[in-house]
Order: structure tokens, then C-alpha cells, then sequence
């Protein structure tokens, strides 16, 4: 047999309290001005900084 409840109600809503997930950082990708994460490649037109630029494959569709 097992116990019905080791952790109170209480218990368990103050642990899920902090299980809230945060919004990402967004900013305007200073090319193409898609919203991007910071300190990260664009995805759309793969740049990263002043001529720096990631080479962005092709979906095909
Ligand atoms: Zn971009």
C-alpha cells in the first residue's frame, strides 16, 4: 500500500508556482527586421553582425 498524498496541496502549488514558462526575448533583426533572440543568427536572412552572415538553407515546399 501506498500513501494517498505525500505532499500537501500547498506543497505542490508552492513547488508549481515557479513552473510558469517566460516569454523569449525578442529583438528586430537590424537586416530584414524579422523578430529574432538576442546574441543569435538570424533565421530568416542568417545575419549576425556588420558583413558577418550564417549562409541560410532553402526550404524547398
Ligand atoms: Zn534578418
Amino acid at each position: 500500500m501506498l500513501p494517498a498524498r505525500k505532499v500537501s496541496k500547498a506543497r505542490k502549488r508552492k513547488r508549481r508556482a515557479h513552473h510558469a514558462l517566460r516569454r523569449p526575448n525578442l529583438v528586430a533583426c537590424p537586416k530584414c527586421g524579422v523578430a529574432k533572440l538576442p546574441h543569435v543568427s538570424c533565421e530568416n536572412c542568417g545575419y549576425v553582425s556588420g558583413d558577418v552572415a550564417l549562409s541560410v538553407e532553402e526550404e524547398e515546399s
